[in-house]
Parts: structure tokens; C-alpha cells; sequence
């Protein structure tokens, strides 16, 4: 029988566990340690403080799988959603980490002999990309791996380049930084796309598997760089790209643990067609949502609450789509509950709260869906091309669709929202009301919902690039 995401986890734990690392639990989606970070968007976040030396674990090897958000704030997935085979908003990302201890030989060695020996990938249909002045991690890669030279992509920091790569991780403008190596892997020239550092790219033919970052210098602030005295390894594998090839499939939508939850998505909005776009979206936005909610967020009209109900409304948007009427979306969270709420206890204890919440919101949006979803289909019937920003602030203010949302709709007619015409018509809207002496805003939720949750704290978006990290990309 096939190797289940279970299992995957599973042995990615053991196998660096076998090799000295401490199982390190997931942290929450909300960074505890960093108010300037929107979301964990990635398994270094609960480390940071670690890198920079401002935190002592009592361990220099950890192995972890880390539950991630990518969107909203700058590292934001959530318009690739449904339209690649390998982007989700919320994803579990396996990471090995070392604090000063081994680093680019052994990490390049154990990924490879974890990837081709433990799950026994055909070392033909894998790819590398270093930095373009890595000559340590090339060589590796040649002379221990065997590696053909050309199946080594060198990869530049991306200033100007047409490409997407960038093998130069920075964690913020200063400290510590170094160069990534990148494993890929080719699921045949059928797919299009092509390799990294190629103009195609961006296709879905060759799949980032693993990302394996290392920190070896300091970065002052006039930009100079020092070699960092005790280098760092920090590796980042999402566990759906790699399950999907392990399970013999091509998108992240196949796999068991996603199939599980489109066929009780179909089932709820009776729709028969299982690859039906809507569904895969439904359920990835049901794990995004799910897992907001049991980790302190509640939709609301500002900061990471907002994040939220634009993931909640964009899902109960293709619930529409599919013909559903009632509330839908909480159905899910038992299902998810029997995926991944034992890998991730927190699911399980709060699974209660996230279908009351999600109930509440489901129900909230439902007085206001079916008529916004009237008045856009009428005036993009209307429009060339372009939704006025005047329709969009009107769709927004008074039948709760967020921008975003509208947005996603006009690009699925290949047509497009004027933002400018969107601001001003806020702007203008928040002169009036300021004149009037009046407050927007509010939360939706029963009281005793809120009440039961710990608030989250969230400094604002502009501090994101700032003093925020900058995460592997
Ligand atoms: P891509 O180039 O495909 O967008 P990335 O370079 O942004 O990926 P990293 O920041 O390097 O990704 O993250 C490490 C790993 O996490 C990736 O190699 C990939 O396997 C996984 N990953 C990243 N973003 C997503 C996502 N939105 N959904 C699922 N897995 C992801
Ligand atoms: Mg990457
Ligand atoms: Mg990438
Ligand atoms: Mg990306």
C-alpha cells in the first residue's frame, strides 16, 4: 500500500532523529516572538531568536514539521492557490536545523541519502541550484553527491533578473544570511515548464522540493558582510510537494490527506467532478481557516482577523460557485480533525471552537452573498474589462466582499478591479464618516467566543520589511 503524509512525517522525524536531532513541536501560526510578523511562514520563525544569538536551546540539532501561512503580509500564496499544482496558503513545511553545529556537508548528504536512499527518489529526476559563488555547496553536490554538473543550476540573487530564483536568504536588511542550495524535482517533460534559472520557470514541470539554507555570514548595516563564527544550516521541505511525488501524482491536490478532504467537500456541495477548481480551493482555504482559528485568530476587519475572513469569504464564494446555499465550510473541520488532529493536538482541542466560529461567519456572509454575487455579475456584465472601483468599494462596504475577493472573481472573467477608483472611494467614505462623528469596524462573534480565545498582538504591515524576517525564498 502507499506511503501515507503520515508516514512522511513520520519518517522525516526519525531519520534526523537517528542522526542526533531533538523532534522539535510546531509553533503556533502567530509568532509568539515576533509582533512584527504577521504569520509562521515558514519553520525558522520560532528560531530567529536562536540565530542571532539572543536565545539558548539546550540542543545545536532539531528536526520539526512546521505549520505555515502564506498569505497576507509579504509572503503571500493565497492568488497561486488553485492555480498551481504545488501553492497552498496553509502548508506543513519539514525542517532539520543546525545552531552552530554541522553544516553544508551534512546537510547536503543527509537530504540526499533521506531523498534517494530512505524514499528511494530517482536520483535522475532531481535537479540542484546553488548560489552562483557557492563553489563549496557546487562542489558538493559534483564530487560527494556525483551530481552531473549539468543537473547544478548556479542561481544569482536575483537583482534585476527576469527570474523568480533568488539562492540568497537574509533573515532581515542585517544579520545573519547566507546562500541556499534548492533540490527540485522533474515530473516530466508532459508538464510544462522549465528548469530553475530558465525564463519558464515559474511552470509546474520542475517542483522546489527542498530548501536548504546556509547562514554563514553577518550582515552590517552598510551592507559589508563578516563570516558568522559558529554557521548555521536552517532546511525547509514542504511536506505536500514531497508527498505528491511519493504518492506518484502530480499536484499537491492528489495526495491522500487532500483527497480526503475534496471528496467531503464535493460531498457537502454535491458536485461531482473531484479535480473541480472550487473544491481544491475549499480545501485548502478549510485548513488555512481551521488552523487560524485554534491558534487565536477570529475573522474580524483588520490585521491578521482580516486575513482570515478574506480566506473564509473567498471559500464560501466557491461554495457558491458549486451551487451551495447553507452553511457548508465548518462541515469540514471534523474531517480535517481526522487528518491531521493528531500530528497537531492543538486541532483537536479547539476543533470545537473552529466550526462555531466559522458557523458564525458562514452565517454572517450569508445575508450579504447571494445579492453581492447579483450586483457583480450585472455590473461586470456591463464592464469593459475593468470592474469600476466605485462597484468594488460598494460590494465591499455594504455586502462585506473584501477587494481581494472581488478581484479574484473579475481575473476569473480575465478582467480586472480598479483599485485607484476602490481607494479613493474608501477614502472618501471614511472623510464622511469622520465628519459625521461615526466608527466602522467591529467583531462579528458571539462574545463568548472571543472570550475564549487569547488575543493575538500585531504591530502593523509596515514594519514586515523592516524588522521583520525575511524568510527563504
Ligand atoms: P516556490 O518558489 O515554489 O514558491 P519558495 O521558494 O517560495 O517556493 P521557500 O520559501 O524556499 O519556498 O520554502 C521552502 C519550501 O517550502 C519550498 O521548497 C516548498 O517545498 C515549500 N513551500 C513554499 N511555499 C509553499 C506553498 N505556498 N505551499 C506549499 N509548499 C510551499
Ligand atoms: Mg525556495
Ligand atoms: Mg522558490
Ligand atoms: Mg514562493
Amino acid at each position: 500500500s502507499k506511503i501515507s503524509t503520515a508516514d512522511i512525517r513520520r519518517d522525516f522525524l526519525d531519520f534526523f532523529a537517528s542522526k542526533g536531532h531533538t523532534i522539535v513541536p510546531s509553533a503556533p501560526l502567530v509568532p509568539g516572538n515576533d509582533p512584527t510578523l504577521l504569520f509562521t511562514n515558514s519553520g525558522m520563525v520560532q528560531f530567529k531568536d536562536v540565530f542571532l544569538g539572543a536565545e539558548k536551546r539546550s540542543y545545536v540539532r532539531a528536526v520539526d514539521v512546521q505549520r505555515c501561512l502564506r498569505a497576507g503580509g509579504k509572503h503571500n500564496d493565497l492568488d497561486s492557490v488553485g492555480y498551481t499544482a504545488r501553492h497552498h496558503t496553509f502548508f506543513e513545511m519539514l525542517g532539520n536545523w543546525s545552531f552552530g553545529d554541522y553544516f553544508k556537508k551534512d546537510a547536503i548528504a543527509w537530504a540526499w541519502e533521506l531523498l534517494t536512499q530512505v524514499w528511494k527518489l530517482p536520483a535522475e529526476r532531481l535537479l540542484v541550484t546553488v548560489y552562483h559563488t557557492d563553489d563549496e555547496a557546487f562542489e558538493l553536490w559534483r564530487d560527494m553527491i556525483g551530481l552531473p554538473e549539468e543537473r547544478i543550476v548556479r542561481i544569482g540573487d536575483n537583482k534585476g533578473a527576469p527570474y523568480a530564483s533568488d539562492n540568497f536568504w537574509q533573515m532581515a536588511d542585517t544579520g545573519p544570511c547566507g546562500p541556499c542550495t534548492e533540490i527540485f524535482y522533474d515530473h516530466g517533460a508532459h508538464i510544462a515548464g522549465g528548469p530553475p534559472g530558465s525564463p519558464d520557470e515559474d511552470g509546474d514541470r520542475f517542483i522546489e522540493i527542498w530548501n536548504l539554507v546556509f547562514m554563514q555570514f553577518d550582515r552590517a548595516a552598510d551592507g559589508t558582510l563578516s563570516k558568522l563564527p559558529a554557521p548555521c544550516v536552517d532546511t525547509g521541505m514542504g511536506l505536500e510537494r514531497l508527498t505528491a511525488i511519493l504518492q506518484h501524482v502530480h499536484t499537491n491536490y492528489e495526495i491522500d490527506l487532500f483527497q480526503a478532504l475534496i471528496k467531503k467537500a464535493a460531498e457537502l456541495t454535491h458536485t461531482s467532478d473531484l479535480d473541480n477548481k472550487s473544491l481544491r480551493v475549499i480545501a485548502d482555504h478549510i485548513r488555512a481557516s481551521a488552523f487560524l482559528i485554534v491558534d487565536g485568530v477570529l475573522p474580524s476587519n483588520e490585521g491578521r482577523g482580516y486575513v482570515l475572513r478574506r480566506i473564509i469569504r473567498r471559500a464560501l464564494r466557491h461554495g457558491w460557485m458549486l451551487g451551495v446555499r447553507e452553511p457548508f465550510f465548518h462541515k469540514l473541520v471534523p474531517t480535517l480533525d481526522a487528518l491531521m488532529g493528531e500530528a497537531y493536538p492543538v486541532l483537536r482541542e479547539g476543533r470545537a471552537t473552529a466550526e462555531r466560529a466559522l458557523k458564525a461567519e458562514e452565517e454572517r456572509f450569508a445575508e450579504t452573498l447571494d445579492s453581492g454575487m447579483r450586483i457583480f455579475n450585472e455590473v461586470a456584465a456591463k464592464s469593459n474589462g475593468t470592474i469600476p472601483g466605485a462597484d468594488a468599494f460598494r460590494l465591499y462596504d455594504t455586502y462585506g466582499f473584501p477587494l481581494d475577493l472581488t478581484q479574484d472573481m473579475a481575473r476569473e472573467r480575465g478582467m480586472s478591479v480598479d483599485v485607484a477608483g476602490f481607494d479613493a472611494a474608501m477614502a472618501k467614505q471614511k472623510e464622511t464618516a469622520r465628519a459625521a462623528g461615526k466608527f466602522g469596524g467591529g467583531t462579528v462573534l458571539p462574545a463568548e467566543l472571543v472570550a475564549q480565545l487569547t488575543p493575538t498582538k500585531f504591530l502593523g504591515y509596515d514594519s514586515l520589511t523592516a524588522g521583520g524576517l525575511e524568510v527563504i525564498a
